[in-house]
């Protein structure tokens, strides 16, 4: 289903009061975390200005160790709809459990697997029965025919809106976070017509590196960018080194503006 020998028309996926497909580059940008509702406010506001369609924003989050904050869950949830409300934004949220997609059908406009739990096909398969389209990021060590099997479990299930997105893989290279497969954008393109996304901010882990890759990933063809942003970087709860203050978000865009298709 996921194959564009079947389908080979580009597919357009709606998200909320916008799309992700090939006419335009959708840029999603927020915090990794929803901390506090003043918090996310300040950064959909700013993010809305410099030209982001969609607020990121994670209230279930999966972290590596069990004693990092773990996110506020369906508060989080109000929030993000609290942001939609005040800005028009559209949103999207983390899932990691099947309750946690029964909260967020009523909160969000679009629901995120994780990395890590791009082989957990129960949550594909729920995800694919919850109505809302799914941005399915690529596994840490996940080939792209095995990335590709985890879309077929969420569009299988009669839900055609899935997005990819690449953020990066694990590689014997340790000065970045992630390795970002950018090669993953264009074979994508000839083996999928889901829309493809790339995350640099995942995929390296370091601020500085954020804005060349996301350059780079517009040009390899990717339909939109996904961007972590935070009022105050130093003081973050989670992945503070890979985010963008507002005025860096800002330029970023600025700078993308005559090769993107902005909205
Ligand atoms: C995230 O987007 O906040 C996140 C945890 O990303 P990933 O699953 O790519 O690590
Ligand atoms: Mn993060």
């Amino acid at each position: 289903l996921a194959n564009k020998k079947f389908h080979p028309e580009p597919s357009v996926v709606q998200v909320g009061p916008t799309v992700i497909g090939p006419d335009n580059l959708t840029i999603m940008a927020g915090p990794c975390a929803v901390e506090t509702q003043e918090q996310l406010m300040s950064i959909a506001h700013a993010v809305k200005a410099a030209g982001a369609t969609i607020l990121r924003g994670g209230a279930y989050k999966p972290r590596t160790s069990p004693y990092s904050f773990q996110g506020l869950e369906e508060e989080g949830l109000r929030y993000m709809q609290e942001a939609k409300k005040e800005t028009g934004l559209a949103t999207i949220c983390e899932v990691v459990s099947n309750e946690a997609i029964e909260a967020a059908v009523k909160y969000v406009d679009m629901i995120q697997i994780g990395a890590r739990n791009m082989q957990n096909f129960i949550l594909l398969k729920e995800a694919g029965r919850s109505g809302l389209p799914v941005l399915l990021k690529r596994g840490l060590s996940a080939t792209i025919d095995e990335w590709l099997n985890a879309a077929e479990y969420i569009i299988a299930e009669g839900n055609p809106n899935v997005v990819l997105c690449e953020r990066g893989i694990r590689t014997f290279e340790t000065t970045t976070r992630n390795t970002l497969d950018l090669s993953a954008v264009p074979v994508l393109k000839e083996k999928t017509h889901l829309p493809v996304i790339v995350d640099p901010s995942h995929a390296t882990g370091v601020y500085k590196y954020v804005s060349p890759l996301a350059k780079a990933a517009v040009a390899c063809g990717a339909d939109g960018l996904m961007i972590e942003v935070h009022n105050d970087p130093a003081h973050a709860l989670s992945d503070g080194p890979q985010s963008l203050t507002f005025e860096k978000f800002a330029r970023l865009t600025e700078e993308l503006t005559p090769y993107a298709r902005l909205a």
